[in-house]
């Protein structure tokens, strides 16, 4: 990873080695902190975040389900996240503000102070070079996402990512480039950081929130893309099994943004590549940032 110059930390901006925290923080050891990762992107009007207070506000809804009071305002964090930008002289990135529980206080229900940061840097295709064209092979995994009412799946945060990281590792283990989970129902939820579309008969079909799942900000702007464009989207509970059956089949997310599946388990999707259902979605996804997809809803934050 290329580290730049520039974090924002508790308020200030500092030199990146300078943004450390305590070993005996409280999130090292439970968990507790929350997080966003937020793309920004070089458009005609200058460098935009897309969707930044969207980002933001879920960031502060996580918080809020783990009862964690937030020590700046989300002017502030969005105002650091332009600032971290600014300061690195950065267009493209990727930016990942968050707030943990620090020093202070220990055991389960301390009152530990709140810290919070915002870092950014360059970042390409999240899960390898060529893949938003090539597509990716997929399986499912062997864990499940949480069951409901254990870990909130709702909330991005860190402790959930043990989840996502024993699907994708196993995933990469047994030489795929993404893993599948299930939910405790056997259902399907989503992939191990994206959320799933399947494509039928030129529909979109993708999992409910009730599945376990994050709410993707991308799987939102695909959805209101694609019923601009008259494309039907259906939010619906899905078998395993129909992974095998769909015409397409796409991951999405801020860091995958949206990245083709070209087999699951070992049976080929479609033909194999992108289909055009895959490809109208990435069209109208990246014409937001070179200006041939309307900007309707205001996503672009200018930096
Ligand atoms: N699910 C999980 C588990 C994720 O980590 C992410 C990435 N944040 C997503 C879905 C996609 O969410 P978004 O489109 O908001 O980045």
């Amino acid at each position: 990873m290329n580290y730049p110059d520039w974090i924002w930390h508790n308020g200030q901006i500092k030199p990146w080695a300078e943004a450390t925290t305590h070993v005996m923080s409280h999130a090292l050891h439970y968990g507790s902190s929350v997080f966003e990762g937020i793309r920004s992107y070089d458009t005609p009007n200058g460098p935009a975040i897309f969707r930044l207070t969207d980002h933001n506000k879920r960031l502060y809804a996580s918080a809020r389900i783990y009862d964690m009071p937030m020590p700046y305002s989300l002017d502030e964090i969005n105002a650091a996240c332009r600032e971290v930008l600014k300061k690195n002289g950065l267009g493209v990135a990727y930016l990942r503000p968050f707030a943990y529980r620090g020093l202070g206080g220990f055991g389960l229900s301390a009152d530990t102070p709140v810290d919070m940061s915002v870092a950014a840097w360059k970042m390409g295709a999240y899960l390898g070079e060529g893949v938003l064209e090539n597509g990716i092979d997929a399986c499912v995994s062997s864990w499940q996402r949480f069951a409901p009412n254990t870990i909130p799946a709702g909330a991005k945060a860190g402790g959930n990512y043990l989840s996502g990281q024993l699907v994708a590792r196993e995933a990469r283990r047994l030489g795929f480039g993404e893993g599948i989970a299930l939910a405790s129902t056997g259902l399907l939820s989503e992939g191990a950081g994206e959320n799933l579309f399947l494509v039928f008969n030129g529909e979109l079909h993708t999992t409910p929130i009730s599945a376990a799942l994050l709410n993707g900000i991308t799987r939102n702007t695909i959805m209101t893309l694609a019923q601009k464009a008259d494309i039907k989207v259906v939010e619906r509970d899905i078998p395993r099994e129909y992974l095998y059956l769909c015409d397409e089949l796409f991951m999405c997310g801020t860091a995958a943004e949206i990245t083709p599946i070209r087999s699951v388990d070992g049976r080929v999707i479609g033909e194999g590549v992108a289909g055009p259902v895959t490809r109208q979605m990435q069209k109208l996804f990246f014409g937001l940032f070179d200006g041939s997809t309307p900007d309707e809803h205001g996503w672009l934050e200018y930096v």
